[in-house]
């Protein structure tokens, strides 16, 4: 196996709540909690859990949009989480992110023109106006859009559009890694399927990498090579996306999956299709349970479980890399 392109050791990220009258800290958001995994170049690892599971910290910790509070993030090689900001600015051309909502994080301001070209400028990508406005029609183009579009504002498109937009401006840089920060979580089901299969498009075309977010497995099914499942601040199971569909190991897994419609009952799936409801909500993760975090909810859960945190272990072949984080599973 070649090198990984991205590789995520131990990540930790704790915010401080800070309270009383001198601002100090007086406790702590555990988003992060240990988080680690390698990515190979043209990989897509989609990373799943419910709302406050710490995945998209963990997105921008990769990208260090967020300051990690430990651990480290290794990129081609380079230590992401050890780089001074002029190289860090560097690597940003490498390194980009899609974001949840597109509206937002376009200036309402601003064409589709200037969008786009932005990073072009900042990064002096074109050396003439020609080659400029050659370059952004081209990336208007891939994906799904025309020059039509370029002098247009955002409150111009629909939701879809503007996404589409979103993935023209990171891709105007030439990235190798992009992360999909819940990039198709606000759209309709038909056009989820119409970003996702442009983004599988381009994928192929350009040999990106993905770290796909979701909080819904059925999201990241057909674009992910793996899947994490996330569990406050931890991953809680790690696997091909076949295996992970077919044989989930994890009770958090197991629940989250007996959630996602089978379209084909004969289909691929042998797992079962009885819902499995999880008592009450997600705990806090100011103060996360002891042990395994998941032990207020699980269905087998056993006094073990409060004492002892479990550890991810590899079940089946070795070469399956399939890991799951349980005492009894595996
Ligand atoms: Fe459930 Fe215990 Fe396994 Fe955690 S370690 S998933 S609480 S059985």
């Amino acid at each position: 196996m070649s090198a990984p392109l991205l590789k995520v050791e131990n990540l930790v990220k704790h915010f401080p709540i800070k309270g009383g009258l001198l601002g100090r800290t007086v406790d702590r958001v555990h988003a992060v909690d240990g988080v680690s995994f390698e990515l190979e170049a043209g990989e897509t690892l989609g990373v799943v859990g419910e709302s406050g599971c710490g995945k998209s910290t963990t997105g921008r910790c990769i990208l260090r949009l967020i300051e990690p509070t430990s651990g480290r993030v290794t990129f081609e090689g380079k230590d992401v989480t050890a780089l001074a900001p002029n190289a860090l600015r560097a690597m940003a051309r490498d390194m980009q992110i899609i974001f949840q909502d597109p509206y937002a994080s376009l200036n309402p301001r601003m064409t589709v023109a200037a969008i786009i070209g932005e990073a072009l400028t900042i990064h002096k990508l074109t050396q003439t106006t020609r080659e400029y406005t050659d370059r952004i029609v081209d990336l208007l183009e891939q994906v799904g859009l025309s020059a039509d579009h370029l002098q247009r504002y955002p409150h111009e498109f629909s939701g879809g559009q503007r996404q589409r937009i979103g993935i023209a401006r990171a891709l105007a840089v030439a990235p190798k890694l992009i992360v999909c920060d819940e990039a198709v979580s606000a759209l309709d089901v038909s056009i989820q399927a119409q970003v996702i299969n442009l983004l599988e498009d381009l994928q192929a075309k350009h040999h990106l990498t993905y770290v796909f977010i979701a909080h819904d497995l059925s999201v990241v099914e057909h674009i992910s090579d793996r899947v994490a499942v996330m569990y406050l601040g931890r991953i809680v199971e790690i696997a091909s996306a076949k295996d992970l569909y077919t044989r989930p190991q994890h009770p958090y897994t197991e629940a989250l999956l007996s959630a996602v419609p089978i379209p084909d009952p004969r289909a691929k799936r042998e797992r079962q299709q009885k819902r499995i409801l999880l008592q009450g909500d997600v705990p806090s993760p100011i103060h996360p349970p002891s042990g395994c975090h998941f032990h207020t909810r699980c269905p087998i859960a056993k006094p073990q479980c409060k004492a002892e945190s479990p550890v991810l272990k590899t079940v089946g072949e070795p070469g399956d890399r399939h890991q799951v984080a349980c005492h009894f599973r595996g």
